[in-house]
């Protein structure tokens, strides 16, 4: 909060909080604690949540026939088993007018929750049973100490620190609402707040505070987090057109016979996503301001056909061109690919990963200083550390969507800057990708090539299907086709007690399972040189069945692997999970994927579930991102929050769009640099500047 805090004496917002009415220099430290240090950051915390006292039924008014809010003191509880083994807590209320009842089954938990003698509210639809209103799972509001107290009405209720009650912040905000609301300056004209329906800048900050309505609560809320992803959405798009402006390139023109010896290089025909996705690409190519694009697209959807594209296209103006992968092994993977695309091709290519030895690699350094090499190869952390591009015309960067936009790179290339292009492994859920990725071109692939069959997914809990599964994947093998068995990560990365686990999981199916089958394990931390050999022998078919760690996580391409099992996939991310099964099924094999958990978690069996129900990745991500949040599906957490004030991208999703489309009309089409717009439009530059990389000016 303290971020917006002007030091300006002259302004009443930056009033220190001690010397607010009611507040004080021992108060003042504890919403110091906060961050709350000024009557400004006061005003700007939003209120966790507002409780309605307005609509409390006395007990001998209720009704069955609607919902109704009753309030009263804890004065019994208990837990008992019913039939069928289940369990049935109740909780009695004396309120106004009588008892009520509360009742859960198979909740024991719920018993600690009431302490008695303290006061409650419950919400549902009542029954009378045997003369006593009982109410059914009603939902349940805990009333603090204070709030006990207080006379009917809407009473905002705060996140606290120790030592802060809930009564004392309460005032404390209401008496600033009085005292300082008129004092904040709306950064958005009243034409333009009009015709979104906003209310004024004073008025949501005496909705939060002081609400008379519930309405008045809800448009005051929207208002501050709609200020908080507008402004996010404008630093985006100004940034954006800041990109067009300042990173002049050389167009790439593609004509028909480029485009006809480019495709003459695949074994198959794109499909008509992967051609939406070259049309658009060579459209943003063509142009004289770099391309900023973000691919997405499901697991095997075919993205390394388009980067390959892409990439000759370059080659055939004459300029050089990388693609760059997060591991070693995917790197590998690509020159493969890539190299056998071409080897009938004048192109020069070359590999550049940290496992070449000194010599050789200041050799390919120096021909790609030089011009003499045309494409390359390699991992993103060498690359951006070490090579000198004598004109490079386009970079794609693979399964990227570990990094924010503060972290995403850029190559300077002297006068011109190259086309960017980035692809992601992972569908993002939308509202993700309108934030972390919101200044990127979007190109978005939603089918798969021909021939794909939805891969058979089936959750395996007992020893018993475990058994069934193992003859299975026998019989299976037998046939042909290949195995994955992946161990989970435990952490980030490879870690020791990974590895132990797919160390027993591969000595033990030697050994069981799996005896008499050509079986082999890698993981992460073996030397590379192993690693590969391993990875080779799978490709070949001389491994049968490969155990390993989440180094297989991304990318690893073997079409006659078509079977995949799991172990304890409760411990993954759903989108994680799907990464990992979308590495069966690229052949013409159906491919069977087995989820081992034995957990009954609610939430692990939920995301279990819609792994089994779901094929299509960007459901997933979505569902993921509800049942998790954004830092584990972007693997953020490492790096730092989203920088939003009061916005949640979960439950603000509708927001978000509203504020992405208004941001970037307003960028569009200049209204942001009229002169009404300036204070929003500094408010802007001097929150985003250094995070963005935002000029002075915009
Ligand atoms: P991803 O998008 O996951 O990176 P890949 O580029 O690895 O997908 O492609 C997955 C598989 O699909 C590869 O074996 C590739 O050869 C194949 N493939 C890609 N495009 C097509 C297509 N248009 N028709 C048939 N197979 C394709
Ligand atoms: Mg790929």
């Amino acid at each position: 909060m303290n971020d917006r805090s002007v030091t300006n004496a002259q302004d009443p917002l930056s009033t220190p909080v001690q010397f607010c009415r009611g507040v004080g220099q021992q108060r003042g430290e504890l919403f110091a604690r906060l961050g709350i240090l000024t009557a400004g950051d006061l005003l700007r915390t939003m209120p966790r949540d507002v409780l309605d006292l307005t609509q409390i039924s006395a007990i001998h008014e209720l009704d069955d026939q609607k919902l109704h809010t009753i309030r009263g003191e804890v004065v019994d509880r208990d837990t008992r088993l019913i039939r069928g083994g289940r369990s049935m807590t109740a909780v009695l209320l004396k309120g106004d007018g009588g008892f009520a009842r509360g009742l859960w089954f198979n909740q024991p938990y719920m018993l600690q929750k009431f302490v008695l003698g303290s006061v409650v509210l419950f919400s549902g639809q009542p029954k009378l049973r045997e003369k006593r209103w009982e109410f059914s799972h009603p939902r349940v509001q805990w009333l603090e100490a204070d709030d006990a107290e207080t006379t009917p009405g809407l009473l905002p209720r705060y996140g606290l620190t120790e030592g802060l009650s809930m009564h004392d912040y309460r005032r404390a905000a209401g008496a600033a609402t009085d005292d300082f609301a008129e004092a904040f300056v709306d950064l958005l004209p009243a034409s333009f707040r009009d015709s979104l329906q906003l209310p004024a800048l004073s008025a949501a900050i005496r909705g939060l505070h002081r609400p008379q309505t519930m309405a008045e609560y809800e448009a005051a809320r929207h208002r501050l987090i709609f200020d908080d992803l507008l402004e996010f959405q404008l630093a985006l798009a100004m940034r954006r057109r800041y990109w067009q402006r300042d990173n002049q390139a050389v167009p790439l023109a593609v004509s028909a016979k480029i485009d006809a010896r480019i495709r003459r290089l695949f074994p198959f025909q794109l499909t008509a996503g992967q051609n939406q996705a070259v049309t658009e690409i060579t459209r943003d190519l063509a142009r004289d301001h770099a391309m900023h694009r973000l691919l997405q697209a499901d697991v095997g959807a075919g993205k390394t056909a388009i980067a390959v594209y892409a990439m000759l296209v370059a080659v055939a103006n004459k300029l050089q061109t990388v693609l760059m992968a997060p591991t070693e092994l995917l790197a590998q993977q690509h020159w493969q690919t890539i190299d056998r695309l071409l080897h009938e091709s004048r192109v020069e290519r070359r590999l550049l990963t940290g496992q070449l030895t000194t010599r050789v690699r200041q050799t390919v350094l120096d021909e790609i200083a030089s011009g003499q090499a045309d494409l390359v190869v390699g991992t993103q952390a060498v690359i951006q550390q070490d090579v000198r591009f004598a004109r490079l015309g386009l970079a794609v960067i693979d399964e990227q969507h570990k990094f924010g936009v503060s972290q995403r790179s850029r190559f300077s290339g002297g006068q011109t800057s190259p086309h960017l292009l980035v692809m992601t492994a992972t569908p993002i859920p939308r509202s993700l990708c309108l934030t972390q990725f919101g200044d990127l071109d979007l190109t978005v692939i939603s089918e798969l090539p021909p021939g794909r069959q939805r891969i058979h997914t089936s959750r395996v809990g007992s020893p018993v299907d475990m058994a069934k599964m193992w003859d299975f994947i026998r019989r299976k093998v037998a046939e042909g086709r290949q195995a994955y068995v992946v161990c989970p990560r435990i952490e980030d990365g490879d870690e020791p007690g990974q590895i132990a686990a797919a160390e027993t999981v591969f000595r033990d199916l030697q050994q069981q399972a799996l005896s008499g089958n050509r079986v082999a394990l890698i993981h992460g931390q073996m030397p590379r040189e192993l690693r590969q050999q391993q990875m080779d022998a799978f490709r070949d078919g001389e491994i049968q069945v490969l155990v390993s760690t989440t180094v297989i996580e991304v990318g690893v391409d073997v079409p006659n692997a078509t079977l995949m099992v799991i172990y304890q996939a409760e411990r993954f991310g759903l989108s994680q999970l799907h990464q990992l099964r979308g590495r069966i099924g690229r052949g013409r094999f159906q491919g069977y994927c087995f989820l081992l958990s034995d957990s009954d978690q609610p939430e692990a069996v939920r995301r279990l579930a819609a792994l089994e129900s779901s094929a299509n990745g960007f459901e997933i991500a979505e569902a993921d991102f509800e049942l998790r949040g954004p830092g584990d599906v972007l693997g953020t957490r490492q790096h730092g929050t989203l920088p939003l004030r009061v916005a949640n991208l979960v439950r603000d999703r509708g927001i978000l769009e509203t504020a992405r489309q208004t941001a970037f009309e307003l960028v569009a089409t200049r209204q942001l640099d009229e002169p009404e717009f300036a204070p929003l439009k500094i408010s802007v530059l001097d929150r985003f500047r250094t995070l963005m990389d935002l000029p002075q000016t915009g």
